[in-house]
């Protein structure tokens, strides 16, 4: 059975992102560690796995629990633009989602990644929400 990644991709998910979110695979550019945090939050449930790949110092206050809740209903995910250089990772991307009164809004972020013992994070992100 097939079912399509969250992240657009147009790929299988179990070919996608799932491994990344099951630990069983390791992102290797920010890019693809931005497609599975995006699942991350669209599937809901993967609270860890959003913990796990945040850096340490800038996830303060946040919990696996309260990660896992599905906060909208995300649509769609659009990468604009991904760069690496060493390793500092930048990714711009737009992801679509409805609120709770049904409108469909846009969050468009350039986020930050860093790299440490071969393993990417996300640091922060300067977000834009549009209508
Ligand atoms: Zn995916």
């Amino acid at each position: 059975m097939t079912e399509p990644c969250f992240c657009d991709s147009n790929k299988n998910f179990k070919q996608c992102c799932e491994p990344f979110l099951k630990g069983n695979k390791v992102a290797k550019t920010p890019k693809q560690l931005m497609r599975s945090r995006y699942t991350a939050y669209a599937s809901g449930n993967q609270g860890e796995y959003l913990l796990a790949t945040w850096a340490p110092e800038s996830c303060e206050g946040l919990t696996a629990i309260s990660l896992s809740d599905k906060t909208y209903d995300w649509i769609k995910l659009e990468i604009i633009d991904s760069s690496q250089k060493g390793n500092e990772g930048r990714v711009e991307f737009k992801a679509y989602y409805k609120t709770d009164n049904g409108l469909l809004n846009v969050l468009h972020e350039k986020s930050a990644f860093i790299r440490r013992d071969g393993r990417w994070f996300y640091v922060n992100g300067e977000v834009k929400i549009e209508p």
